[in-house]
């Protein structure tokens, strides 16, 4: 927060520095494959979608015409899966054709997909395609490499209303479609490959009339024929732009979601069917019309399988394998299907889990394994492991096999704060010093995750979507939790946010300094309790605290623009500058950055720098109040009168007075100055 009286002063500072821009640019590698038949290609990821909602996939209490449409049009695989039950990673696999544990893409936040990856954007931009992509929520934002090989990348998420309970920001499908079509309306000629993701199946769940009514008590069913109605508009807007025998689509759920099946609510602790099992449909040229394919088909396939149907081949590093040939009845090497999540490892400190599929078995590698027969137990309800010990040695040898490939079942994983070119550059420019990932051993030993269902459904009861809890109870009952559990970092966050909403702060501070104490470290937590020791005016504490929060998580832009202004006030100007440039190196248009690189110039005295600064926070971002009031008042300085009242205008328009309470009083009487 900036003090009018701080900028003030620091208009009368002294000094100026050169400012080198730094973008991190992606080396280019040769693409050795072929010239591609010059289809238009999309991809729609439907997030958290369990398969068997849609009515193509057999679900009778629901209405999804135009994905139905799609199937009847196009090829609909039965048995498809995903290689883990969380969204970046299970999109980094549809993207590069590989499981997460060689792509790296291990879990949700704090891992970046590597430059040195190759994805299917930037193949086909290779050869000459132009490449957009509509995100959906905020968990696949550029910061987190999915941009590569995209032209236009477009994760503008509406701000977070609530940062100590934020969850992930999201928009809806109308707004993402809106935005894909019409950047289909500037298309002409060169062929395309657009990605539309749409988020609205993952909870919390609250689909729009009319689906609210129509879904009465169920609500993710409304989400679902929702989404439908959007796909319908969007597959219209593709079929007007781009005949049905020039279009290739491709419709993916990247995960299920367990609804309370074995104990889970959502997703991403588990590897059972309800949140592994996909819906998985292709229509295009090449693509048979109608057909139901039994085939296992994985995530990991997708590329191949585009490649192939655009007459190309994937790379050897591609671990799938097209399911074309499946089109004519012939085989396909895509028997065995790897899954994990390291969801149960890195966020409730429990063991992660590893799996391997087959049409009939399924193994899940966990302290007490399991085995299902999916044939005769879809449902996955009898633990058959002590029954059939052969089929556990011949899945557990090609789990090894899998897992081999990316370091064995044993394995240390290093959580990737950014690319690490960008990395290295950012390290030789001096923005980034000490930043340590975070280490997990994996070792397939520890804490059961079926053992702590209680837990979840602890915490679905207390926080879930549909918790109507008063606060006092919700925090007796995660304070149980936490008794019970007491390595589990999200019992912390979800203990530590109740407490936050109703304004106990000490209480909240000594819990997350307690879980410190018990080894449960993280960036988050270290950010809480900056946040909360800058509330209450101890700049020297929030100050270490937020550097602690930057080296385990520099993406977290907010703990270090904090950081930035809490430099900024202590005069410590170059340390600030450092930081904000960093954030905008890294690749986020964060408008809090720009308004701090205008306060940098301003102590530097450099008017226009700071104009120009200040001038991109607003625009970034017009409800940053702070950069109007900075923006007005260098306007007045240099004379521009009428801007300088439309930007007191705007401040005193939007400016909270909880926040602005002291200023808001000196601005009105500038303002009245000005006229
Ligand atoms: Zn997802």
């Amino acid at each position: 927060m900036v003090d009018m009286r701080f900028l003030l002063a620091a208009i009368c500072a002294a000094g100026l520095a050169g400012l080198g821009g730094c973008k991190s640019s992606k080396e280019e590698q040769p693409l050795a494959a072929p010239r591609l038949r010059r289809l238009n290609v999309v991809l729609v990821t439907l997030d958290t979608l369990r398969a068997d909602r849609l009515g193509c996939y057999g679900y009778k209490k629901i209405e999804t015409p135009n994905l139905d449409r799609f199937a009847a049009e196009g090829a609909l695989f039965e048995n498809a899966t995903a290689q883990t039950p969380l969204t970046p990673p299970s999109h980094a696999s549809m993207f590069t054709g590989q499981y997460p544990n060689v792509h790296k893409i291990r879990n949700t936040g704090g891992f970046v997909l590597q430059s040195s990856s190759t994805t299917m954007a930037e193949i086909l931009q290779e050869q000459g395609w132009d490449t957009a992509a509509f995100i959906g929520a905020s968990v696949l934002k550029k910061l987190f490499g999915f941009n590569q090989g995209f032209a236009v990348y477009d994760d503008q998420m509406p701000k977070p209303d609530d940062r100590m309970t934020r969850e992930y920001p999201e928009r809806s499908a109308a707004q993402v479609v809106d935005r894909a079509l019409a950047w289909l309306d500037t298309q002409s000629g060169k062929p395309f490959f657009l990605w539309v993701h749409v988020f609205d199946p993952h909870a919390p769940y609250e689909p729009p009339a009319p689906f609210r009514q129509k879904y009465a008590g169920r609500p993710y069913d409304g989400e679902v024929a929702y989404m439908d109605r959007e796909l319908g508009r969007l597959f219209a807007g593709i079929d007007r732009k781009s005949p049905p025998d020039q279009t290739l689509i491709a419709v993916l759920s990247d995960h299920g979601e367990s609804l309370g099946e074995h104990g889970e609510h959502t997703h991403g602790v588990f590897l059972y069917e309800s949140t592994i099992r996909i819906a998985f449909l292709l229509k295009g040229p090449g693509v048979p019309v109608g057909l139901r394919l039994t085939e296992q088909a994985r995530t990991i396939d997708l590329l191949p399988t585009v490649l192939n149907l655009l007459g190309g081949r994937a790379s050897r590093e591609v671990q799938g394998s097209s399911l074309v040939p499946a089109f004519a009845g012939k085989p396909v090497s895509t028997e065995h299907s790897y899954a994990e999540t390291l969801y149960p490892k890195m966020n409730m400190g429990w063991t992660e889990l590893r799996s391997m599929r087959t049409n009939r078995w399924k193994y899940i590698r966990a302290p007490r394994p399991e085995l299902y027969d999916l044939a005769r137990d879809s449902a996955e309800r009898a633990n058959v492991v002590a029954q059939f010990p052969d089929e556990v040695k011949k899945l557990e040898d090609q789990l090894r096999k899998v897992a081999a490939a990316g370091g064995g079942v044993s394995e240390k994983v290093e959580t990737s704060l950014a690319d690490k070119k960008t990395l290295d550059e950012l390290r030789s420019l001096g923005y980034l010093s000490g930043h340590a990932g975070r280490e997990f051993d994996l070792t397939g030993e520890g804490i059961d995750p079926k053992d702590r269902v209680g837990i979840l459904k602890l915490i679905h009861v207390a926080v879930g979507s549909e918790s109507g809890l008063p606060p006092a109870r919700r925090i007796e009952l995660l304070r149980q939790g936490v008794a019970e559990d007491p390595t589990n970092p999200s019992l912390y966050y979800h203990l530590g946010g109740e407490l936050e909403k109703v304004g106990r702060y000490p209480e909240a501070v000594k819990l997350y300094q307690s879980a410190l104490s018990k080894g449960v470290v993280s960036g988050r937590l270290y950010s809480r309790i900056a946040d909360l020791y800058l509330r209450e005016g101890k700049k020297d504490e929030a100050i270490i605290h937020y550097e602690k929060a930057a080296q385990f998580n520099p993406s977290d832009y907010e703990s270090q623009s904090n950081l930035a202004t809490a430099y900024l006030e202590q005069g410590r100007v170059a340390d600030a500058e450092r930081i904000f440039r960093w954030i905008i190196a890294a690749g986020e248009e964060y408008a809090p950055a720009y308004n701090g690189l205008g306060l940098v110039s301003i102590q530097r005295r450099d008017l226009p720098t700071a104009k120009v600064n200040f001038e991109r926070a607003v625009h970034l971002d017009p409800d940053l109040v702070e950069a109007h009031l900075n923006l007005g008042l260098i306007y007045r300085m240099t004379g521009d009168i009428p801007r300088a009242r439309s930007s007191f205008q705007a401040f005193l328009a939007k400016a909270a007075r909880s926040q602005y309470g002291h200023i808001i009083p000196q601005v009105r009487e500038e303002l009245a100055a000005l006229q």
